[in-house]
């Protein structure tokens, strides 16, 4: 999979194409994975497309922090209060396919590890 700063999910966040938003603030974006891997699956993403978690920089540092709370958000608004797990697949080897960082947020049932 190639890496540009041009993603499906640039085109999301223009509501160039649908994507089920759960929650949007000035930074960041969530909505509902289109292939769920758990009862609840939702993805959060910033808005300025770094590709990967592997680029970020320490100038991203109040970014990344502002994403980790937002999952926390989404997470409670979505029920999840007996937990959930934060994935973030990084590059080849991570599993990556949409090179415009993400953090998965699965849940509504008993994880397992380790991850595959
Ligand atoms: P990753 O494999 O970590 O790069 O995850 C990419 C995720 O994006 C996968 O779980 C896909 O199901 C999801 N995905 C791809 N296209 C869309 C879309 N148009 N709307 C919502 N989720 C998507």
């Amino acid at each position: 999979m190639s890496e540009t700063t041009e993603t499906i999910f640039s085109k999301i966040i223009r509501r160039e194409i649908p994507a089920n938003i759960v929650y949007e603030d000035d930074l960041a974006l969530a909505f509902k994975d289109i292939h769920p891997q758990a009862p609840v699956h939702i993805l959060v993403i910033p808005k300025q497309p770094i590709p990967k978690l592997a680029d970020a920089t320490p100038d991203d540092a109040t970014l990344l922090g502002h994403l980790l709370l937002t999952v926390k958000r989404v997470a409670e608004e979505a029920g999840l209060q007996d937990g959930y797990r934060v994935v973030i697949n990084t590059g080849n080897d991570g599993g990556q396919t949409v090179y415009h960082l993400h953090l998965h947020i699965l849940g509504g049932r008993q994880m397992a590890w380790p991850p595959g």
